[in-house]
C-alpha cells in the first residue's frame, strides 16, 4: 500500500486540556501501525458529559499548540464547525467523504471510552466507517461481558495487517506505553493551585496560565 493510502488515525476527545497521555499515544500509534497521520479531533459539544469548563475554541487552540512541532499529528476542527451534539459517527461519515471509500480509517478509543460505547449515538455503525483501535489505559480493563464486549470480540482483527486489508470494520486492541495522566487530574491540580508541569506540553501550560483556565476562585497563587 502506498503512503498516500496508508490508514488515517482519528483520536477524538474533549482535550480539556490535551496532555502527554493523548500525545504519546497518538505518536506511538502512528509509528506502531504505520499510519499516514493522526487527526486529533476536539469534541465541540460532548454528548455524554457535562459541558467542559473552557470553550471548544480554547481546547482546539491548546491541541494546535501541542502538535505544532510534530507533522504527523494534526488538530482537526470539523466538530467545531457543526451545530448540535458532536456525534462520532457523523464525524467518521464526514472523514469518509474526505478520504474516499477505500482509504482505511482507524478510530482510536481508550479502554475507558469503550466501556461506555453502547450509550453512543449509532455506536454499531461506527465500524461501517472505520476500524476501531482500542488502547489500554492505566486503571481500566478490556470489557469482558455485555453487548460491547461481544461486539468487539466479533470484529476483532488478528493483527495490525488487518487494518490495511479493508477500509473499515475491524477491532484491534493495542498496548502502548502506559501513562497514568488524565485531564481531570490536571484540572484538579490547577484548581488546587498546584503545578501540572511535565504532564502536558509547555506551550499548553503557558496558554492555560495566560487565560487563567481551570482556576478556582480563592485558590492559592499557582506554582509553575
Ligand atoms: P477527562 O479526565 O476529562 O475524562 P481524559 O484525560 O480521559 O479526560 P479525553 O479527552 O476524554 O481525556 O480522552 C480522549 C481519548 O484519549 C479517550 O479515548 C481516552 O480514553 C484516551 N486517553 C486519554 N488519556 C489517556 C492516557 N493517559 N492513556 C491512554 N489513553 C488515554
Amino acid at each position: 500500500m502506498s503512503e498516500s493510502a496508508a490508514p488515517v488515525g482519528v483520536l477524538g476527545g474533549t482535550f480539556n486540556p490535551i496532555h502527554h497521555g493523548h500525545l504519546r499515544s497518538a505518536l506511538e500509534l502512528v509509528e506502531q501501525l504505520a499510519l499516514a497521520q493522526m487527526r486529533l479531533m476536539p469534541c465541540a459539544r460532548p454528548p455524554h458529559r457535562e459541558a467542559p469548563s473552557c470553550t471548544a475554541e480554547q481546547r482546539a487552540v491548546m491541541a494546535e499548540l501541542a502538535v505544532a512541532r510534530e507533522p504527523r499529528l494534526h488538530c482537526d476542527r470539523r466538530e467545531l464547525e457543526r451545530d448540535g451534539p458532536s456525534y462520532t459517527v457523523d464525524t467518521l461519515c464526514s472523514l469518509r467523504d474526505e478520504f474516499g471509500a477505500s482509504r482505511p480509517l482507524c478510530l482510536v478509543l481508550g479502554y475507558d471510552a469503550v466501556a461506555g460505547l453502547d450509550s453512543w449515538h449509532r455506536w454499531q455503525a461506527l465500524l461501517d466507517y472505520a476500524h476501531i483501535v482500542v488502547m489500554a489505559r492505566p486503571g481500566w480493563n478490556w470489557p469482558v461481558e455485555g453487548a460491547v464486549a461481544e461486539w468487539l470480540a466479533a470484529h476483532r482483527l488478528e493483527d495490525a495487517a488487518g487494518l490495511r486489508q479493508r477500509p473499515a470494520g475491524g477491532v484491534l486492541p493495542v498496548q502502548l506505553r502506559p501513562l497514568a495522566i488524565s485531564s481531570t487530574d490536571i484540572r484538579d491540580q490547577l484548581a488546587a493551585g498546584r503545578s501540572p508541569r511535565f504532564l502536558l506540553p509547555e506551550p499548553v501550560l503557558d496558554y492555560i496560565e495566560k487565560h487563567q483556565l481551570y482556576r478556582s476562585p480563592g485558590a492559592p497563587a499557582r506554582a509553575r
